[in-house]
């Protein structure tokens, strides 16, 4: 694993090497709108997965560029590939009132993303040949921005992210590492409005992303 993302910084950055940030130097990127304004530019044309060919809009991601929360999804449905914005279907609208109760939205210290920025047909689940290609992306826009967490919803993003097998039950509760940024697995908000009994569960995470922020 260590290796694959020492090539994949190396294909982004050449061979000068990020480190992420210790804890105690939480130190923002001044620049992070404008880096990421020309990284979006460099990689919305991307054709190195069959992706390419079949998307309408390259979904690059969306929000404060100085913001301590990332939240990251599987990939852009068909809403999102429509109108190149992620999150801006059903689950989008949920997903912003409950960035509302936690006091933000998404121009206010969040950004928003998916592991791929293409929309799979169908919607079916991220192929591995697919996030291979695209996690590099994430990798530098996290690199750009510097986020003091990550929240990954749902059980995709949380399995591709983490790389591992687990059910999401017990990916949640625990505070996981992505490559030096602390990272948090909660339910997606498409499964929030298949079943309302993860609502409960779903509050008291964001209650502790709430925490872990505002400390
Ligand atoms: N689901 C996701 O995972 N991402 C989106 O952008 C929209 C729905």
């Amino acid at each position: 694993m260590l290796v694959n993302y020492l090539k994949q910084t190396q294909e982004l950055f050449g061979d000068e090497l990020y480190l992420s940030k210790t804890t105690d130097s939480h130190e923002k990127n001044k620049n992070a709108k404008s880096d990421l304004e020309i990284f979006c530019k460099e990689i919305s044309e991307c054709q190195k997965c069959a992706l390419g060919a079949t998307r309408n809009k390259f979904v690059f991601g969306v929000g404060d560029p100085q913001a301590n929360l990332m939240l990251v999804g599987e990939a852009p449905g068909a809403e999102e590939d429509r109108l190149g914005e992620p999150f801006v279907g059903r689950a989008g609208k949920l997903l912003d009132k409950i960035l509302a109760a936690i006091k933000r939205s998404r121009t206010q210290d969040v950004y928003i993303c998916n592991v791929l920025k293409c929309r799979p047909p169908n919607n079916r689940d991220p192929l591995a040949s697919e996030v291979e290609q695209c996690e590099p992306y994430l990798l530098k826009q996290i690199a750009i921005m510097r986020p003091k967490l990550i929240v990954a919803l749902g059980r995709v993003a949380g399995t591709t992210l983490l790389k591992i097998e687990q059910p999401l039950k017990d990916m949640r509760g625990k505070l996981h590492e992505y490559f030096g940024t602390p990272l948090i697995v909660t339910y997606h908000p498409a499964a929030l409005l298949r079943n309302s009994n993860f609502k409960t569960a779903t509050w008291e995470d964001f209650k502790w992303i709430r925490s872990i922020l505002d400390n």
